[in-house]
């Protein structure tokens, strides 16, 4: 009853900010729990840390007897470090990260014990696959998965155990995680990157691409969002009405941030430093208690294992500071949600940004390739840029009139508007030389200047080029940013490697001078992405329009969204480059839609449950409690008593009238789940779950939010908005 919410009120309002010792210098904590390279130095022989290096670099593989001399000087690491278990972390497709521990300690006989760690303990594990999503991959083949060490990831001690990051693939190869497909695609774009970058620059050997995440997040008090049991089952609340002050005055976005919050906040960074997480802003977002974090961009890989990690650090962190993070995209109605921006360039070994305008007219040029190239990219596979961001979670975002919609477009700004212009008029053919040198000095050249005054930002564009790497918005904040990153990897990897084909296409057969082909290629290329190209507000119902007659699609929600992960071209896209194979791809696809499925069915059910067993037995309290009162104004009264009563009565009607329609609801709602339960087919199940079950809930919803204006707030026995919002 309302004691559970009054007592968390109670114990809330009683807490002061946890006490954070702080360091002097935070670089020096940095990176002390991770086996980097000056540990490596220090622990492994010449021979051992040369060859992490190869693979971490050039991905050589570790022979096997090597193997055994990291694992003995990573483990001596460990234990000087106090870690007494080690295991292999991976990221499986449930989204959170996954550990099984195994101590050190070994006994040999005799009574004696010794701590061990091999190298084909290192290397190689072998959990059981069958109870991790693998989207029918088991029943194909066997229950076994391996999980196999990324030297590309370094190792770290989180708590007491030392960990290693590992992909995890089926006994038969298939990736079964978030790791294994980005590798692959990582792959791929350095490849494809590389080829490109040689007609600009012959010395360029390796391409890395970079990811600078930023997350949002909730915090809530853990005595508050304990007694909510929406909030405890589904991370969101499911119902409640909004507070008469929610972020309607502005005052919380870079406010002061709360004593509690920061301490917090703080501690978390401190744990960061000590895992090698670069973290560097923190801020008050646009909601009340909603803050986000960032770290500086590092290698994809390495910012996608950090992000994960992260996501865990926090939860770890805020149990001392008695919060409980809300990373779900949206945890309350009527404020804003909470995203996960992924920032994505890509340099070269030589030390050049590619998205990043040079000072020369011929790494513009470069500049411009890519560029051009990846708007090409995500004008080509916009529905699969769309599917790799779908979620239960995330369709509360786009869509909603407070984050990128669900269309994908792309934002460039008016000054590289006017670069693509100019670009798009080049002559079809050789370019003459006065051409050249006009557009070398004019339009290539003055990239550097132009960006430089290139300050509008466009808030409401998905996909947003941010001066020197691209921003795309719509990512959700639970999200494995791995996931988008593949997607985003493999189709400009394979925009750019058909863009090598066509450049020496006319080189080869029209005998064109390199960069005259450059200049045609990417003319066309110019011509042909415009409908992604949008400068306006995406918030507003001009642009779906728009959008609609330019052939964008729109997908809301998520079963809609997922298909174009198994459309034939995007099946033949990820097995060209190496991606997914189709078995891969299709148990992508069944995994997220019954996840999908899953989380619209427990959110049904809890809010059955609190709308029926929570709210209705209050509601019908308060009524009971109207009706004596009528009852004792009748006796007083007589036939007098409605001058004294009305408005008693007009309660006791209205609260019938919602208590009806919450009744009849939940169970359409129950019926409903029970016909979509006795699907087979895991399509159409999603489909009704999205469109026959969830509509179900806003109805509910309604009438209980309703009920929460009328019924005595001293008996309500849900924490309420304003008090989850604004105390702490
Ligand atoms: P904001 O977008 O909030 O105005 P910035 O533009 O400074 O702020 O950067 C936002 C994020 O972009 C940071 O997390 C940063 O690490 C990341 N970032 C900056 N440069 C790159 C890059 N070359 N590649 C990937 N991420 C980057
Ligand atoms: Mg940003």
């Amino acid at each position: 009853m309302s004691t559970l919410r009054f007592h968390a009120i109670k114990k809330t309002l009683d807490r002061k900010p946890v006490h954070v010792e702080e360091i002097e210098r935070r670089s020096e904590l940095f990176g002390r729990n991770v086996f980097n390279e000056a540990t490596m130095r220090q622990f492994l022989t010449k021979e051992a840390f040369n060859s992490v290096m190869a693979a971490m670099q050039n991905g050589t593989k570790i022979d096997r007897s090597v193997a055994d001399h990291i694992s003995t000087g990573m483990k001596e690491w460990a234990i000087s470090k106090g870690a007494t278990h080690y295991t292999h972390w991976f990221q499986p497709l449930t989204g959170s990260t996954a550990e099984k521990h195994d101590a050190f300690f070994e006994t040999i006989g005799n009574g004696l014990a010794i701590e061990k760690f091999g190298g084909s303990q290192l290397v190689q594990q072998e959990p059981d696959a069958s109870s991790f999503p693998n989207g029918g991959i088991r029943n194909t083949f066997e229950a076994r998965g391996y999980t196999a060490w990324d030297p590309t990831s370094p190792a770290f001690i989180y708590g007491t155990a030392l960990c290693i990051p590992t992909v995890f693939v089926s006994y038969t190869g298939e990736a079964l995680d978030y790791k294994t497909p980005l590798l692959r695609a990582l792959y791929a774009m350095d490849n494809a990157a590389v080829a490109v970058c040689k007609y600009f620059d012959k010395n360029v050997k390796k391409v890395n691409t970079s990811l600078g995440w930023e997350q949002e997040y909730f915090l809530v008090d853990s005595a508050l969002a304990a007694s909510r049991p929406d909030i405890v089952q589904t991370g969101r609340t499911l119902l409640g009405h909004s507070a008469a002050k929610g972020q309607q005055l502005d005052d919380h976005y870079f406010g002061s941030i709360p004593a509690r919050a920061l301490a917090y906040m703080r501690d978390l960074e401190k744990e960061c430093m000590l895992l090698g997480i670069p973290v560097k802003t923190r801020h008050n977002e646009v909601a009340p208690n909603q803050f986000e974090l960032a770290p500086i961009f590092d290698e994809a890989n390495l910012a996608v294992d950090h992000n994960s990690l992260l996501m865990d650090v926090m939860d770890k962190v805020s149990e001392r500071h008695n919060f409980k993070v809300l990373f779900h995209e949206k945890p309350f109605a009527g404020v804003n949600g909470s995203g996960k921006h992924n920032n994505w360039s890509l340099s070269t070994d030589t030390g050049v940004n590619l998205l990043g305008p040079g000072k020369t007219p011929m790494s513009n040029l470069q500049f411009l390739t890519f560029f051009i190239n990846t708007i090409k990219a995500v004008n080509d596979n916009e529905e699969l840029l769309r599917a790799a961001i779908a979620s239960a979670g995330n369709d509360h975002r786009l869509g909603a009139n407070e984050a990128p919609p669900a269309i994908m477009s792309i934002f460039i700004g008016e000054q590289l508007t006017n670069v693509l212009n100019e670009l798009e008029n080049v002559t079809d053919g050789k370019l003459s030389p006065q051409e050249k040198t006009d557009l070398k000095l004019n339009v290539v050249g003055k990239i550097p200047d132009v960006l430089l005054d290139n300050t509008d930002r466009n808030r409401t564009s998905p996909f947003a080029f941010t001066g020197n790497k691209f921003e795309f918005r719509a990512v959700g904040s639970t999200a494995n940013c791995g996931n988008p990153m593949t997607v985003l990897n493999t189709i400009v990897a394979k925009q750019l490697t058909d863009f090598k084909v066509e450049v020496d296409k006319l080189i080869k057969k029209n005998a064109m001078k390199k960069d005259d082909a450059i200049f045609n290629v990417l003319r066309e290329y110019i011509k042909n992405s415009k409908k992604i190209l949008f400068e306006g507000n995406g918030y507003g119902e001009a642009w779906e329009k728009e959008a609609k007659k330019r052939g964008l699609s729109n997908h809301r929600t998520t079963p809609e969204a997922l298909k174009a992960k198994v459309s034939k071209k995007a099946i033949k896209l990820f097995e060209e480059m190496g991606v997914m194979n189709k078995v891969e791809s299709e148990a992508r696809y069944e995994i997220e839609m019954e996840d999908y499925v899953m989380r619209i069915q427990i959110e049904g059910r809890v809010l059955g449950d609190i709308a029926r067993n929570h709210i209705v037995p209050i509601a019908v309290q308060y009524q009971n409690r109207l009706i004596k009162n009528v009852v004792g104004l009748k006796e007083i009264y007589g036939s007098e008593f409605k001058k004294f009563a009305q408005e008693q009565l007009n309660l006791i009607e209205d609260i019938s009238g919602h208590i009806s329609s919450i009744n009849s609801d939940v169970t359409r709602m129950t019926d409903e789940r029970r016909t979509a339960n006795l699907l087979e087919d895991y399509e159409q199940k999603a489909h009704d779950y999205c469109h026959k079950v969830k509509p179900l809930f806003d109805s509910i919803r309604y009438h209980c939010d309703k009920l929460e204006l009328l019924v005595d707030d001293e008996i309500w026995p849900m924490t309420k908005y304003r008090e989850l919002l604004f105390t702490n």
